[in-house]
Formats: structure tokens, C-alpha cells, sequence
């Protein structure tokens, strides 16, 4: 047990937590949730083998080979209100953390070198009415002091109270929209009855603005959309950044004999795709993501805090990072650190660095 804090990690702890972004009080809270992780937790279960305080990720700990988990998608939940037909992370379970066990999972990543973290899904806003998320996104912030805290949502479920309650420690959402023409949105599963997925975009948009969290668009390119011109509607909501994504095969997700869409229907070719690209380049914040970048070049942890391997085509997971550590798990899964460079994936993420104009 680590009952003693040696000299020298009381130091790192206490300039790793120098105000420089937050409040004084923020700085303290942080300082005391490390205190008391380092005080109470186990070495073997916080995966931390040294002792002089560096995080258990670093090269200077691992050696050069070790990969560090800079930016983490945790898709804590697979529950979903939409049934987008090529969705590649469905809904096969519908187990959630609890949520002291996800910040435990979150601290020991932090640990490890994370210095961004996106809460994704399924559809995060739908578990305990956007709470639980906001309460991660809360932690991440105040208690970890990450640079960058980010959520990828439908937009479906998102109330103004949640942004009055959470919206400030909330550096990027984006926003899934493959299309400006409703019957498209619908024809490809994001619709729900009466709600029209455009209107609330614009919505979102604005209380972005409201209260300062940089906003961005995702967009799935698929057979229904391909033809698309999305210029001048992507221009007048003017996201920090629209990303561009290649319709993507998971076998056992979206085909696949265990897979629970079949999405074959909506896949596109390279030239389709570069065709699209090409209609849209003079929009400036356009970041496109070809199924060749997208594949190996993300962090993906599910429901279990487990790493998925996709590099054979379907996700593989490895043990839990909450049962053998964050070193252990990483290294199953097939994570590309350098594709993750060459597709841009480190940027500028945190809302302070960012030339916004509110
Ligand atoms: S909104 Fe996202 S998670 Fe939900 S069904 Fe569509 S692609 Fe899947």
C-alpha cells in the first residue's frame, strides 16, 4: 500500500496543480482528490509500479515503446435513442459504471499521461438524464485538471440546464449531423417522431455560444448524403471544426453475422468520398477522416473501461484497465500513435487556447 507520499511527489502534485486555469478553491479540491487516491488506493490497483511519482505512462517510466493515452474516447454507454443504420458502436449491452468506478477508471488515466478525454456513446445525454455525464465531464475538469474535456452526442437530449450546470468545464461538443434535409436524417435512423435533428443543431449551436464551449460538427458519409452540398450551412454555423467521416465496416457492429445493423447499404467508395472532400474544400474548418486514418488512430475504451482493438476489422477487447492497470490494457489495443499524428488528432482542444468569439 502506498501509505507514504514521498517528498518529491508531494512536490510534482502540488505544481501539477498550480492555479493556473482554475480558481484556488478548484486548485485545493484537485490536490486533495490526489492526496487522497495516493494515500488510500493500492499500488497493484492503480497499475503503478514506480514509485518517484511519474505518471505510470510517461516514457521516461516505460521506456520509448510504451504508448501513452494522450486523448481517450470513453464510450460509456452503448444505449442509444437513435438507430442510425450504420452506427458502429450499438447498442449490444446495456451496462454503465458506476460512477465512482468510472472516475476511478478516469484518475488512472490521468495517471497514465491523458491530457484529453471525450465522452461518447451510444448516447451519453441519456443516461441519468445527462447527469452522470455531466458529473464525469465536472471531475475531468475541476478534479483532474484536464486541458481538454469533450462530448460527442446526437444534440437529441440536450437541455439549456445542462449547459447552466456543467457548460464551464466543457471545452468542445460536437454534434452528429450527416444532413441539412430532414427526410435524409430520417431515412438514415436520426430521427425521432416529431423532433427535427436540424433545428436543434441550430439550438445547440447557440448555446454553445451562450456559454462558451466551442462547437463542432460530425458527419457520417454515406450512400443517403453523398451528393450532398453542405457549404453554406456549415459556414453559417461556423463549428471550430466539422469532421468528415468515411462510412466505416465493424464486423460483429454493423456487419456480421452478431452485428446488429447491417450497413453495407451505406457504404461509399474512396472516390465517392475524395468526391465529396473535394465539393467542400474551401470550407476552412473541414478535418475529413478516411476509413484508412479513422481505423487504428483513436483510444477507444467501452462500457468495462476496456481498450478495443478494431485493427482485424472488428473491436477486440482487452481486460479492463480497471482490473490490471492502464499499462496492461494499452497494450491490446492496436492503437497507430503515429496515424493518430498524421490524422491531426492533437490540436488545438482546449477551450482557453482557442481564438473563439463568444
Ligand atoms: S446517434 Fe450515434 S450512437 Fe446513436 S445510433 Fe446513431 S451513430 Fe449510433
Amino acid at each position: 500500500m502506498g501509505m507514504l507520499v514521498p517528498t518529491a511527489l508531494a512536490g510534482k502534485m502540488l505544481s501539477a496543480f498550480r492555479p493556473s486555469l482554475g480558481s484556488l478553491w478548484g486548485s485545493l479540491a484537485s490536490l486533495l482528490f490526489w492526496l487522497r487516491a495516493a494515500l488510500w488506493w493500492p499500488a497493484e490497483e492503480k497499475g503503478c509500479k514506480q514509485v518517484a511519482g511519474e505518471p505510470q505512462g510517461s516514457p521516461e517510466a516505460k521506456g520509448e515503446d510504451s504508448t501513452v493515452p494522450t486523448s481517450v474516447n470513453y464510450h460509456f454507454t452503448r444505449q442509444c435513442n437513435y438507430k442510425c443504420g450504420f452506427c458502429f458502436h450499438t447498442a449490444k449491452t446495456s451496462f454503465v459504471l458506476p460512477l465512482e468506478e468510472a472516475k476511478k477508471g478516469l484518475l488512472l488515466l490521468k495517471q497514465a499521461g491523458m491530457e484529453k478525454i471525450n465522452f461518447s456513446g451510444g448516447e451519453p445525454f441519456l443516461q441519468d438524464r445527462g447527469e452522470y455525464l455531466g458529473k464525469l465531464v465536472k471531475f475531468c475538469k475541476v478534479e483532474l485538471g484536464l486541458p481538454s474535456v469533450s462530448i460527442v452526442s446526437n444534440g437529441s437530449l440536450i437541455r439549456e440546464k445542462w449547459f447552466k450546470d456543467y457548460g464551464d468545464y466543457l471545452d468542445i461538443l460536437a454534434i452528429s449531423c450527416d444532413s441539412f434535409n430532414e427526410h435524409v436524417n430520417v431515412l438514415i435512423g436520426r430521427g425521432q417522431g416529431k423532433k427535427n435533428h436540424v433545428e436543434k443543431l441550430q439550438k445547440l449551436n447557440e448555446w454553445c455560444k451562450q456559454y462558451k464551449v466551442a462547437f463542432k460538427i460530425n458527419s457520417v458519409i454515406n450512400r443517403f448524403n453523398v451528393d450532398e452540398d453542405m457549404r453554406e450551412h456549415i459556414k453559417a454555423l461556423n463549428p471550430v471544426r466539422w469532421k468528415v467521416f468515411q462510412c466505416l465496416l465493424i464486423e460483429g457492429e454493423n456487419c456480421g453475422e452478431d452485428a446488429l445493423r447491417e450497413a453495407e447499404r451505406f457504404v461509399i467508395s474512396e472516390e465517392e468520398f475524395e468526391a465529396f472532400l473535394e465539393r467542400h474544400k474551401e470550407v476552412p474548418c473541414l478535418v475529413p477522416e478516411s476509413n484508412q486514418k479513422m481505423k487504428d488512430s483513436y483510444l477507444i475504451l467501452d462500457e468495462y473501461m476496456r481498450f478495443l482493438n478494431c485493427t482485424q476489422g472488428r473491436k477486440e477487447p482487452s481486460k479492463s484497465i480497471l482490473d490490471v492497470g492502464v499499462e496492461q490494457a494499452i497494450k491490446f489495443s492496436g492503437f497507430d500513435e503515429k496515424m493518430f499524428l498524421k490524422r491531426g488528432g492533437k490540436y488545438v482542444w482546449s477551450k482557453e487556447d482557442m481564438k473563439l468569439d463568444w
